[in-house]
């Protein structure tokens, strides 16, 4: 059966796309697949559109947040930022507009978080000091999200839940199977959402890595079974799609890192995201291989290696050294890129005599 889909404009300002379809559901659970007979006989349905409403991240790299509603329940898919242009002088921080939420923020059953990257999960303590709301993730996004309650004085007081592709997870009217896909950081899920109406896949970031870092790859197996179920309605990262080709396995960086370490003379640079934690798994590597001292510069970097280590994602040993002096040692390796912004790159402090110290390991 085909929805019957529309365009309207929201509350919020954006485009929100309504899925209306005959449905049944029954305690919390859906009736799946959809069967008119089944809906006759419980005398418990009730018709309601399922409404799909984006917040941010359509269109540009960063504010990915979504909401689904459904009859008074409402389910929040990621809460992420922006990082400020170049011309946003003044501007730290850019956040989706998320007022439809607080002025709905009883009927908010939860946030699910695909992954532990800012542009999906940044905004979160700020729509947390608004909206109490219960967060489920899996295990290092929710070690990511935790550092950064705490940072705004919400530890502790945020309901944090713990998933897995292993069970589902069932909110009102929403079951939410949690699908494994590898993404520069580890942990990451897409989401499979069986609603009233049909079935939703949302794929959160995602790359077809057949031999990723952590030999956790995307489960297509999944993603086919969902698919073969027939799905109402597909939201797919769309980041490079239209970039001909296939993306570079990350071990390969693994092997180029190699080959610089193996020959520079001096120290090594290498710039990454904070959060790629593949990636600064590999430089930690290639360093132990070859007998390099490293420097962590950057705040954010030097938190996601802790966190990271705390929660087994990067397995080596790592004890970071203050230097008092902000002098590195001669075969010292560093990374230090933090966001997408280039004038908030740690990075740019190096050829300035680096202004805050940076933190060592050996
Ligand atoms: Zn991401």
């Amino acid at each position: 059966m085909r929805p019957v889909a529309a365009r309207t404009r929201g509350r919020s300002g954006e485009h929100s796309l309504v899925l209306d379809k005959r449905h049944a559901w029954r305690g919390g659970v859906p009736l799946r697949p959809y069967d008119f007979r089944a809906e006759a006989q419980t005398g418990l349905v009730t018709r309601h559109s399922l409404k799909v409403i984006p917040l941010g991240g359509l269109g540009a790299i960063g504010k990915n947040m979504m909401v689904l509603e459904y009859g008074d329940a409402c389910l929040v898919l990621d809460a992420g930022l922006m990082f400020p242009d170049d011309d946003m002088l003044g501007i730290d921080l850019v956040l989706p507009d998320f007022s439809y939420i607080v002025e709905n923020k009883k009927r908010v059953l939860g946030v699910i978080l695909t992954h532990g990257h800012e542009d999906h999960v940044g905004a979160l303590p700020y729509l947390l000091k608004e909206v109490d709301a219960p967060v489920y993730g899996t295990r290092l996004t929710l070690g990511l999200v935790n550092a950064k309650l705490g940072e705004h004085g919400l530890q502790g007081k945020v309901s944090l839940n713990e998933v897995s592709s292993a069970k589902p997870l069932s909110l009102g009217p929403f079951t939410i199977e949690f699908l494994d896909v590898t993404h520069s950081i580890p942990d990451g899920v897409g989401f499979g959402i069986h609603t009233p109406v049909g079935t939703i896949i949302h794929t959160g970031d995602f790359k077809l890595d057949q031999t990723p870092i952590d030999n956790r790859p995307t489960s297509m197996q999944k993603f086919a079974e969902l698919g073969s179920k027939g799905v109402l309605l597909l939201m797919s990262d769309s980041t490079n799609a239209d970039s001909p080709g296939f993306t570079s396995p990350e071990r390969g960086v693994g092997r180029a890192l190699e080959g610089i370490f193996a020959l520079a003379p001096g120290r090594v640079i290498v710039a990454s995201f904070a959060s790629h934690i593949h990636r600064i798994q590999q430089v930690m590597d290639t360093c132990d291989k070859y007998g390099r001292s490293l420097a962590v510069i950057g705040r954010s970097m030097v938190k996601n290696v802790n966190i990271a280590q705390n929660l087994g994602a990067s397995s080596r040993s790592w004890t970071p050294v203050t230097s008092t002096d902000g002098r590195w040692p001669s075969s010292a390796a560093a990374w230090s890129r933090t966001s997408t912004s280039p004038r908030t790159w740690a990075i740019s402090r190096y050829p300035r005599g680096c202004s805050s110290s940076p933190t060592t390991s050996t």
